[in-house]
């Protein structure tokens, strides 16, 4: 589908948004940087309840080179790189290879029953 007056908004200013690289959702730049210390807190939290199997390392930020090389913030590369950092985050479910955040594949898996009995 596509959508209607596609064109690129010139005139419009949209407040930029920044893609929180732990979580994926979408924060205004000021919020980011207080969502994020809590976000991690967060993650580390509901990591230390997983299951040891399903524990991850900690989502690293990403660096954009590219914000120094341009000489400004290129948002567009570091939403990218911050969506790329928390979809490495998801864990596929060895049933029935769909992608879950930890905590979700374990509610998930609770109702995801291979097709094969063994
Ligand atoms: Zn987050
Ligand atoms: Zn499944």
């Amino acid at each position: 589908m596509k959508a209607p007056n596609g064109d690129k908004p010139t005139m419009i200013r949209r407040p930029p948004t920044v893609v929180c690289y732990i979580c994926g959702r979408e924060y205004g730049t000021k919020s980011i940087s207080i969502h994020e210390p809590q976000c991690l807190k967060k993650w580390h939290n509901e990591n230390n309840l997983l299951p040891k199997e399903l524990r991850r390392p900690e989502p690293r930020k990403p660096e954009i080179r590219t914000i120094a090389a341009k000489g400004f913030y290129d948002l567009d590369a570091l939403n990218e790189a911050a969506w790329t950092s928390a979809q490495s985050q998801l864990v596929p479910c060895n049933l029935c290879g769909r992608t879950f955040l930890p905590d979700r594949l374990i509610v998930h898996q609770r109702s995801c029953k291979p097709k094969a009995s063994k």
